[in-house]
């Protein structure tokens, strides 16, 4: 039996003593001195469902190419883009990958998750960053994510109620995502195909342009037109809607996210974005506060990506950043690291430093220390995302 305490425990690393004797409270050399742990985290964990609405999940052997981020395929003018613009290797300031330490053997999915503290993440796979049909390589990945998840004896979760339970029972899990639509390749009726594989999350759009029929205007790799969503990106918004899939509208331009979302008429996801300013690479897609606005208005939920932030206290402000474009419905996290990632930096629970206890429960106690309430923190941490995923699965 598995127990919310028992994956608590296990998500403080170092057991309940840790919770009397926190080691980043430096209680152990400061007794006198040190402050108390806020009496008010364990049931804040507790009650959580802490939630990454963007993250890589590559079991070995199935990564996308990365080296196709750099513009030398169909679409891209070489060069443009380094690799890892969007979370891959040198994606952030301060993050050297390649002298980054190698930690070990990569994780199962399960471990990765409990490391992190979080109750599930948004699993996704770049699609375009493949050689060869990207549905045929979509559909590899699923297979390798089904066994991954086999082995850990875990399944997605499809509904509210699977996340719920996830979090009772102390059983992390993933909703399956996709980072691009690319595989759809103007033919709608491959939505029902993956949907029946498990997926709940489409990212519609990413760094590559779509070689078949696009869906819209991005930010990526030929540089944004202005233009907005097309007429068949309309079309796949609908079916999105018709079988019960959370449109995430990340990487879109803002006249495309606010076209979707004109469509969408209901909670939907930004999953993965940042307060203006952030490393340099990223910066063309950073929201300005009126567009952060417009798109809570509209009923989005936006992630808040981890790039260029080194420790929780500095991940928190940019929460709160955003928390002052978007107010505090409309904001969540969307790391935009890879779960499974053995370079430490690169992996969800190694993206902050000075995160004991893990990324999660350490985001909640910095939220606590820099005064969110336990409502607002329970909002944020995963709340606000459940309610956009409640309504697009719901009664499907
Ligand atoms: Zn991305």
């Amino acid at each position: 039996m598995f127990s919310r305490r028992v994956f608590f425990r296990g998500a403080l690393g170092a057991g309940a003593l840790a919770l009397v004797n926190p080691p980043w409270l430096g209680a152990q050399t400061q007794p006198t001195t040190a402050p108390s742990v806020d009496p008010r985290l364990e049931q804040v964990l507790k009650s959580a469902i802490g939630f990454d609405m963007h993250n890589h999940v590559y079991p070995v052997g199935s990564e996308p190419d990365m080296r196709m981020g750099g513009g030398g395929g169909p679409g891209g003018p070489a060069g443009d883009r380094g690799p890892g613009r969007d979370g891959g290797p040198g994606a952030g300031p301060g993050r050297d990958n390649s002298k980054s330490a190698i930690t070990g053997p990569p994780p199962g999915i399960a471990e990765a998750l409990r490391q992190t503290g979080l109750t599930a993440v948004c699993a996704t796979f770049k699609v375009d960053f493949v050689r060869g049909d990207p549905m045929e390589a979509f559909v590899r990945w699923l297979d390798t994510v089904d066994a991954a998840l086999a082995a850990d004896k875990l399944s997605r979760a499809l509904k509210l109620t699977d996340l719920e339970r996830a979090r009772d029972q102390a059983k992390p899990t993933i909703v399956q995502g996709t980072e691009g639509g690319h595989f759809i390749a103007g033919e709608l009726g491959r939505l029902e195909k993956v949907y029946a594989r498990g997926l709940r999350q489409m990212q519609m759009f990413h760094d590559r342009d779509d070689t078949v029929k696009s869906m819209g205007d991005f930010i990526g790799n030929r540089g944004a037109t202005g233009g907005g969503l097309t007429a068949f990106g309309a079309d796949v918004v609908r079916e999105c809607l018709r079988l019960g899939i959370l449109v995430d509208l990340a990487h879109g331009t803002f006249k495309t996210v606010m076209d979707g979302a004109k469509i969408v008429n209901q909670p939907f996801v930004v999953s993965h974005v940042a307060p203006s300013g952030g490393p340099p690479m990223m910066r063309e897609r950073t929201l300005e506060k009126e567009q952060a606005r417009a798109i809570a208005d509209a009923g989005g939920v936006i992630g808040v990506w981890t790039k260029g932030q080194l420790t929780p206290a500095q991940y928190v402000q940019q929460l709160q950043a955003m928390i002052e474009m978007a107010g505090v419905d409309h904001v969540g996290i969307g790391t935009d690291t890879d779960l499974l990632s053995t370079r430490s930096g690169q992996s969800t629970a190694t993206a902050l430093h000075d995160a004991p206890g893990g990324f999660f429960p350490a985001i909640v106690a910095e939220m606590l220390r820099q005064g969110f309430s336990s409502e607002d923190i329970l909002k944020v941490g995963g709340g606000n995302y459940c309610r956009a995923f409640d309504a697009a699965t719901r009664g499907h």
